[in-house]
């Protein structure tokens, strides 16, 4: 936990959000400013600043971010009609939150 971290204290409901889903690696909630009708954010409990701060010890993490968004996808019924996962590295990749998460997008046509 970072104090100063805004995800960290999303993800210990210190910051009053919705949370749509959780588990013991993970939580998920709306981005504030969608991008798309459907824009997700898939957020590790652990505070990792980005892709770059990665450990060996981190592996199972980036399995279960991965596997979250897919069944997210499912439960908002995007799987049939498509969906996009990204995640911006640093500045110049166009992060701004530096706590890492996995950007889940779509629902243009269903
Ligand atoms: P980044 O550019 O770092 O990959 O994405 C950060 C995302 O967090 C942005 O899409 C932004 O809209 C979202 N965001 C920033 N502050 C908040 C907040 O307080 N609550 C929620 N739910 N999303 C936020
Ligand atoms: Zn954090």
């Amino acid at each position: 936990m970072e104090k100063n971290c805004l995800f960290c204290q999303i993800a210990n409901g210190e910051k009053p959000t919705e949370i749509l889903f959780e588990n013991d690696t993970l939580v998920v909630f709306k981005d504030i400013h969608p991008a798309a009708p459907v824009h997700l954010l898939i957020v590790p409990k652990r505070h990792i600043r980005s892709i770059n701060d990665l450990t060996e010890s981190d592996r199972p993490i980036l399995s279960e971010l991965m596997m979250v968004a897919r069944d997210m996808a499912g439960r908002q019924g995007l799987a049939e009609s498509g969906y996009r996962l990204f995640v911006n590295v640093e500045r110049g990749g166009g992060q701004v939150i530096f706590h890492l998460h996995l950007h889940l997008i779509g629902g243009w046509q269903k």
